[in-house]
């Protein structure tokens, strides 16, 4: 069993996992509406991942014999900008999660929780993977540009992206 510090910060993390997933369903609709379903492909394999995520911990919380409490999941926006800006918004959002997820190690350090600090590496090394793919797709979108062509064909790319 963990301490209540900790429970309350994995319990919260579920709901920022989930928000990630409402986020990404959000910008699947905006592409949708943009008639560029390679790039909906992706965000719903996205949100996807990120609903996975949220239930790893719930998982785990209840493998040490927590409670999982659900809390709201704020709204996501409903507009995002062009391909460019939105991926620039998914960089920057899991740069945030990034930073999540390394304060709930150094909580789990301080408190003295070893399993939870195993479990977390997974998400480490996760959101290197996260932060490196948004990071290869704002440059091919600065290659490709805002429309024609070489757009049309990032969102073919985007679009064979295995569900995961
Ligand atoms: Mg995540």
């Amino acid at each position: 069993m963990f301490t209540e510090k900790l429970q309350k910060a994995l319990n919260d993390q579920i709901t920022h996992e989930l928000y990630s997933s409402y986020l990404y369903l959000s910008m699947a609709a905006h592409f949708e509406a943009a008639n560029l379903p390679g790039f909906a492909h992706w965000m719903h394999a996205q949100a996807d991942e990120e609903r996975e995520h949220g239930m790893k911990f719930f998982e785990f919380i209840y493998d040490r014999g927590g409670r999982v409490k659900l809390q709201a999941i704020e709204q996501p926006p409903t507009e995002f900008g062009s391909p460019l800006q939105v991926f620039e918004q998914v960089l920057g959002h899991e740069q945030k999660v990034t930073s999540l997820i390394n304060d709930l190690y150094a909580l789990a350090q301080q408190e003295k929780d070893y399993p939870t600090q195993v479990m977390l590496h997974w998400f480490i090394d996760e959101q290197v993977e996260e932060e490196k793919n948004a990071a290869a797709i704002i440059e091919l979108l600065k290659l490709a540009g805002e429309s024609g062509p070489a757009l049309l064909m990032a969102d073919r790319q985007l679009g064979s992206r295995a569900g995961d």
